[in-house]
């Protein structure tokens, strides 16, 4: 009887394990998918998520059910990000990680601890035959993005790492703009000039974009409101009227590079790691917002192509050590404040340290750091491929795993 009962329960346990489609299949599937979208939510830990699914929920009277696009994806995964020589990684580390499968130290850009160069994958995936397009809602040359092209020991040499992309042959790369738009010390030539010079159409707006596009096979697109400057602006946070969205700019890759080649397609939901840092609620959850609009124009293409595409959604690193619920705060999320500040300075948050500080304690959302978090952060998945990204991973696996081996 005892033992009915106990495997009664083994079973039921199962299920529930099994509830989201995810199984401990160590089935291999060998080939990778035709079409592969892989985002990123810098700085987006399980918290982030959280609470802007609190506060979609907040939006419809509700306490809780309301879910984002990719947390419907029907496997989930864990991913471990300790660099090569800290607990807490850096986005350089972090994207390198992802990007070329290997471990380095913080503020290293596509290079092992020595310096010697790993192969990212959409290098491995270009000499396939893959069409790449690379993109960020902050600028092109910040250590995500950049962990995909370029190869330095440094994230900061903004301008050597832009010089990477003519020998990339990306098709796409879509940004801000550029960091360091005349080099270290200023005296450099205008990146876009020295882009253009080396075979990279440059374009400022979607106007500028839809001109050139068709009489080009390289291009890079960069916000209107960063024309011929060093970019770096929030997309949520005093947004600039003329800038496009995530979303916009997956729509503008997906017609650039088509559907008669296999494409990858690697999007970052670069701000939000930014408004974290800031410990600002409000901006974090609308640049987590930002990311899941952008992965509703893939989750579409999923839809016409569904046995072909895979979509992988996870983030690099935590930012803020984030959490839903603070030390003064009530067990419930103040989101009516949140939104009153947020409204009152029509859609972004200029108050100083201390009063985000305390709005955010007094509403009930704790952050413990200024910097990054060493917590694990979620994958999520869904197409070709998809149920290896399901448990327990480590953020060098992910390359692999995106190139079906
Ligand atoms: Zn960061």
């Amino acid at each position: 009887m005892r033992t009915r009962t106990i495997a009664a329960l083994a079973g039921m346990i199962t299920m529930l394990f099994c509830a989201n489609g995810c199984t401990a299949s160590t089935e291999k599937t060998e080939t990778k998918a035709k079409y592969i979208f892989l985002f990123i939510g810098d700085g987006m830990g399980n918290s982030h998520v959280a609470a802007t699914e609190s506060y979609l929920s907040y939006k419809v009277g509700k306490l809780g059910g309301e879910q984002l696009c990719f947390t419907q994806f029907p496997y989930l995964g864990l991913c471990t990000t300790y660099s090569a020589d800290n607990t807490i990684t850096d986005s350089a580390a972090a994207g390198t990680a992802i990007a070329c499968g290997g471990k380095t130290d913080n503020g290293m850009i596509g290079v092992n601890p020595e310096g010697e160069h790993y192969k990212s994958m959409a290098y491995e995936l270009k000499e396939d035959g893959y069409k790449i397009g690379i993109m960020t809602s902050v600028t092109v040359n910040h250590a995500t993005p950049a962990s995909f092209y370029g190869h330095n020991k440094r994230r900061g040499a903004y301008y050597s790492i832009s010089q990477e992309i003519p020998a990339t042959g990306f098709e796409f790369f879509g940004g801000s703009g550029f960091g360091g738009f005349n080099g270290e010390d200023g005296n450099e030539e205008d990146i876009d000039i020295y882009l253009e010079r080396n075979g990279y159409q440059v374009c400022y707006g979607v106007e500028e974009f839809n001109a050139e596009a068709p009489q080009t096979d390289r291009i890079i697109f960069c916000q209107e409101s960063n024309r011929k400057e060093s970019a770096a602006n929030y997309v949520s946070d005093g947004k600039v009227a003329e800038d496009i969205p995530l979303a916009k700019m997956v729509e503008l890759a997906l017609g650039y590079l088509g559907d008669e080649e296999p494409f990858f397609i690697m999007c970052e939901g670069g701000a939000i790691d930014w408004a974290a840092h800031d410990n600002k609620t409000m901006s974090t959850v609308h640049e987590v917002l930002d990311l899941d609009e952008a992965v509703k124009v893939a989750y579409r293409f999923y839809q016409e192509h569904p046995e072909e595409t895979l979509i992988v959604v996870t983030a690099d690193h935590e930012t803020g050590g984030m959490a839903v619920g603070s030390r003064s705060g009530s067990s419930t999320v103040n989101w009516a404040e949140f939104e009153e500040q947020w409204n009152a300075e029509g859609g972004k948050n200029t108050l100083s340290k201390t009063e985000n500080m305390e709005l955010n304690e007094r509403c009930s959302i704790g952050w413990t750091t200024w910097g990054h978090s060493g917590s694990p952060v979620p994958t999520y998945a869904v197409g070709k491929g998809a149920e290896k990204f399901c448990g327990r991973l480590d953020n060098t696996e992910i390359k692999g795993k995106i190139l079906g081996e």
